[in-house]
């Protein structure tokens, strides 16, 4: 058994991954092995291989009785990811999730869990340093600024629109403007308001334009228009090693947490 030190950082830091052989789970995995203070322990993918030297797993269930990670990394499907944070905590291991699609009350059961067992946890749909800065950075403009509409292109084989930045973004802005934001999670674009005819639909009271174009990856921008200027916020990620920097600092951090955060940028506000 190791040594529960809430605050003191083990050395190293034994991390799992589940969806290990999926697009991030993969990115995930050469970011631990690349990290000097992080060992990869074990991982586990539903098409049941394992890496040279690091035992595979088919399910969590299997993962936590044969290791004991300090953080469990997950990458895996909508439909999994409840079930394996659950998991992850009722075994007393750190949870650091990317994978989206949970619902709000899931989350908040989760935090629930979490505080209960004075446990980090971080749940981050978006693990982009980019996009948890311009959101921070959103808030502010917001605040001198009251007109804005956001722009946001992606690839054309994207399903859903607005993108789910998109709405964090107009949240952030709507809670600046001390309005109800709706929560953590933010909730579904509406249709446009007879006031903003062919100006997108509204989130949170803002205007979101969605583009979708072959070539475009992910990109975000917020416009805001002042008295005689305007300001562009914008980023734009174009491959998925845009989100290791941020996942590793969620590795990092959530060995000193006892409870869930949600959202890489609430993570950072706390450094702030
Ligand atoms: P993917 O389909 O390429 O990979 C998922 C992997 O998980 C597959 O290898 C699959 O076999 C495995 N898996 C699925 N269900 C499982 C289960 N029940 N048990 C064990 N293994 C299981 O998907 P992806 O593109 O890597 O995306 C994974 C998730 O990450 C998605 O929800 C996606 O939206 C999200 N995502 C998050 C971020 C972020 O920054 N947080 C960035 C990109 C994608």
């Amino acid at each position: 058994e190791r040594e529960e030190a809430t605050g003191v950082a083990p050395t190293p830091v034994r991390v799992a991954v589940g969806g290990a052989f999926g697009r991030m789970g993969r990115e995930a995995v050469e970011l631990v092995r690349a990290t000097e203070h992080f060992l990869l322990v074990g991982t586990v993918d539903r098409r049941g291989r394992s890496l040279e030297g690091v035992p595979g797993f088919s399910s969590v269930d299997e993962l936590f009785s044969a290791v004991r990670p300090d953080v469990y990394v997950d990458f895996t499907s909508p439909e999994a990811v409840y079930g394996h944070t659950r998991a992850a905590l009722e075994a007393g291991v750190r949870p650091v999730v990317g994978t989206t699609g949970l619902a709000r009350e899931e989350i908040e059961e989760l935090a629930a869990l979490a505080r209960s067992k004075r446990l980090g946890a971080v749940i981050a749909p978006n693990f982009s340093l980019g996009a948890a800065v311009i959101r921070r950075a959103a808030a502010l403009a917001a605040r001198f600024f009251p007109h804005v509409e956001i722009v946001e292109m992606h690839h054309d084989q994207k399903k859903d629109a607005p993108s789910g930045t998109a709405l964090l973004l107009a949240e952030a802005v709507a809670e600046a403007r001390g309005g109800r934001a709706g929560g953590v999670l933010g909730e579904a674009g509406s249709p446009p308001s007879p006031d903003h005819p062919a100006r997108g639909v509204l989130a949170f009271g803002v205007p979101v334009h969605s583009v979708r174009l072959p070539g475009f990856v992910a990109h975000h921008e917020l416009l805001f228009g002042g008295d005689g200027e305007w300001l562009t916020l914008r980023v734009d990620t174009v491959t998925r090693r845009a989100f290791m920097p941020g996942l590793r600092y969620a590795v990092e951090r959530v060995l000193e947490l006892e409870e869930l955060v949600y959202g890489l940028d609430r993570l950072l506000e706390r450094e702030l």
